[in-house]
């Protein structure tokens, strides 16, 4: 799919939690946006100190068959360009971004089950390829890790839910790294659920997306189960990961 220059109107905001928006953005010129399960857009915005321009990347999270209205999910990050610019974005304003890119996309093959892994707002690209999987007339096996830091920072759980009522073959687990008192779920980072929960990757094609220090864990960890496919999309490069 070529890069493309599109023009989107802000259709609807929601403040997901305390630093979690999401964004729907109406596709005005073209008017609908042909993208893989996974897929991202890029803004190019001025950076708040030098003025320069900066362009920075955000994963799709709504599916294909949504070619219309496109939804990012994306947290404040304190001085940031790219995140105080779309967070800067009112209800009813026009915005240009490039797309749709990149190789992380959910592969159509192979007869494995799906595992994915993500981290903060790693969840973005995921959540596409749920939701494609889960319209598919046959949906492949799934199991979602997703990591987050308390309950604060949850959101999306009761959505999750109704995606894996509703896709027998889906198993969702959300796991807090930093669970203040009262949390019955699951704790700790999600690479105690690998430990705990993947003995063998030989049947699977795994996808990781976050923060550089799950994504490298998580990879050493799979790789010692044995070979398989592992897609990854680093959103940046932490010390401290989201759910630390
Ligand atoms: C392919 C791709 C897709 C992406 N998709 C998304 C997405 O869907 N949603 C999303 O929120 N982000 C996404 N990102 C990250 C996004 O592009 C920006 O890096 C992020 O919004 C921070 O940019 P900034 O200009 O606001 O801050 P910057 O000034 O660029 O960042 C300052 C510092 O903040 C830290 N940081 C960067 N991102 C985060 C973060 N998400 N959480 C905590 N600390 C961070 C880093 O240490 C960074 O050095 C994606 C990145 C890539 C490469």
């Amino acid at each position: 799919m070529p890069i493309e220059t599109f023009t989107a109107q802000v259709e609807a905001i929601k403040n997901l939690t305390h630093d979690v928006r999401q964004l729907d953005l109406r596709l005005i010129e073209p008017k609908t946006l042909m993208f893989k399960p996974g897929q991202f857009i890029s803004f190019e915005m001025p950076h708040p100190q030098t003025g320069h321009l900066v362009t920075r990347a955000y994963s799709i999270a709504s599916q294909p068959s949504r070619s219309e209205v496109i939804t990012l999910l994306f947290n404040l990050v304190p001085g940031g360009s790219g995140s105080g610019f779309l967070f800067d974005l009112k209800a009813g304003d026009k915005t240009h971004f490039k797309g749709p890119a990149r190789r992380f996309y959910l592969r159509e093959d192979s007869g494995r089950e799906l595992l994915f892994i993500a981290s903060g707002t790693g969840i973005a690209p995921i959540r596409s390829m749920l939701l494609a999987n889960a319209e598919r007339p046959d949906p492949r096996p799934a199991t979602l890790f997703w990591g987050l830091r308390s309950q604060r920072d949850l959101y999306d759980q009761e959505k999750l839910a109704e995606l894996t009522g509703r896709t027998p073959t889906l198993t969702a687990i959300t796991t807090l790294s930093r669970p203040e008192p009262g949390w019955s779920g699951e704790s700790g980072r999600v690479l105690r659920l690998i430990e705990e929960r993947i003995a063998s990757v030989k049947n699977l094609a795994v996808y990781l997306c976050g923060n550089s220090s799950m994504i490298a864990d998580a990879t050493s960890l799979l790789q010692r189960r044995g070979l398989c496919p592992i897609y990854r999309e680093k959103y940046y490069d932490d010390t401290g990961s989201p759910e630390d």
